[in-house]
């Protein structure tokens, strides 16, 4: 295949750019090569500045659930840029666009509309500082919730993927109010909130984990914790940056039947613009600026264009539920047939599904938390990742991601993906 555009692209972009990107998983760093700079998207397929076609399992690392380039987000946009870009005040749709979210997603009664998961995930923190008046928080080992300080210890995705799970930087201070817990443990969290009895403010998770790999909640784990938050008075924190509006209309917690106090969201809720938002409890939230002390504000929250963009895309999901089963029956159709070729190629390497989420880890090792997701051969990923992209296939470029699929995909491409998959492993092993 010839990439020699995106090549030059990324010689030249190294002298200007950190590592020669604008986040760092994008580097291809952990699978060896040149990253392949995207020109186009439209539908199942990206375009790379070479003109390659591929299938697209990234989706801008979950956003993109209906496929790109949706005609009617695309025309919500294009609307919206007739009135200007941004205007620092307050417009309809956010009003819109909270209701919306406070209908579709169980536990929020009142929310925040920011830019990021990142600003999300950090704001959610302080306000639930603010409410308990307590300084420590409890996160998972290999769990990500954005770059903010607080949560780059033990963190996953492109934090584990470079080395990096406790980034130089983080002020001791900052460190020591984080402490971890091995995903799917409850004992392990227990002994953390006996040992730390009331100065536990928050414990923040990813429902299902996508950023160790795609990682599920063992039964009743989420159970337990909320338990357990419930207990100590602790803010019990969903992290559905990545999950929501995609394991179901309504998230992982509707999915799994737990209400957590707060909830941060991001992805899908711009529809490809930069959004995020949290939210919850209306008694917590209420402790948020202007109307409670927490202070939290921004330029351009709510910047009406990708207002435009998100209500749209969140309306559309609303209103067809179809949307969901296709995912689900993409899924198992994808996950089937994974499994149907490691079967006649004998081979027992281990692959985590939900919904329209999935990995592929090479190992034998049934993964539930961080040390079995490392215990995967990561240079038989590498290889692994090459074989796909060559036969047009365009996956997360490191072993701790998880694979989206959208609505874009018809069971021609499954198929592709499917048969791809069997070669690329053919080749590699
Ligand atoms: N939380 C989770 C679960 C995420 O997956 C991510 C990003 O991948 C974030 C938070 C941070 O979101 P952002 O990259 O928009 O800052």
């Amino acid at each position: 295949m010839n990439i020699s555009t995106s090549q030059a692209l990324f010689e030249k972009a190294q002298n200007f750019i950190p590592g020669g990107v604008n986040s760092p998983v994008r580097a291809f760093r952990a699978v060896g090569g040149s990253p392949v700079f995207i020109k186009s998207a439209k539908g199942p397929y990206v375009y790379d500045e070479d003109d390659n076609e591929y299938i697209e399992l990234i989706n801008s690392w979950g956003p993109m659930i209906l496929g790109h380039g949706h005609e009617l987000i695309q025309k919500a946009v294009s609307d919206a840029i007739q009135h200007s870009f941004s205007f620092g005040a307050p417009t309809r749709r956010e009003v819109e666009i909270a209701e919306l979210i406070t209908s579709m997603v169980p536990s929020i009664e009142k929310v925040r509309m920011v830019n990021s998961g990142t600003e999300a995930t950090m704001s959610a923190i302080r306000v639930a500082r603010g409410f308990t008046g307590r300084d420590k928080i409890i996160k998972f080992e290999g769990c990500y919730h954005g770059h903010g300080d607080s949560f780059l210890i033990a963190a996953g995705s492109g934090a584990v993927t470079f080395g990096t799970p406790d980034s130089p930087g983080v002020t001791k201070g900052v460190a020591n109010d984080t402490l971890t817990a091995p995903y799917n443990d409850l004992d392990a969290v227990q002994k953390l909130v006996d040992a730390n009895k009331g100065q536990i403010a928050a414990l923040i998770l990813e429902p299902v984990v996508g950023n160790m790999g795609c990682v599920l909640p063992a039964e009743g784990f989420l159970e337990g914790l909320r338990r357990i938050c419930d207990e100590e008075g602790i803010v019990f924190i969903f992290d559905e940056v990545m999950t929501g509006f995609r394991l179901s209309k309504g998230g992982a917690q509707e999915r799994f039947g737990i209400k957590p106090d707060l909830t941060t969201l991001g992805k899908i809720i711009g529809g490809g613009m930069p959004v995020g938002a949290y939210g919850g409890k209306a008694e917590i939230m209420n402790w948020v600026s202007p109307l409670g002390p927490v202070y939290q504000a921004g330029t351009l929250s709510g910047n009406p264009i990708a207002m435009a963009a998100g209500l749209t895309m969140l309306s559309y999901l609303n209103e067809h539920p179809e949307v969901y089963s296709q995912l689900e029956l993409s899924g198992h159709k994808l996950v089937n047939g994974f499994k149907n070729s490691m079967k006649k190629l004998g081979l027992d390497y281990t692959i985590n599904s939900i919904g329209s989420m999935y990995t592929l880890f090479f190992t034998d090792q049934q993964v539930t938390d961080f040390p079995s997701a490392k215990s995967s051969n990561l240079p038989l990923f590498g290889k692994y990742f090459h074989a796909m992209l060559d036969r047009g296939i365009y996956m997360g470029p490191s072993q701790f991601e998880s694979m989206f699929l959208s609505t874009a995909l018809e069971d021609s491409h499954i198929e592709r993906i499917i048969q791809a998959n069997e070669d690329s492993l053919k080749e590699v092993i």
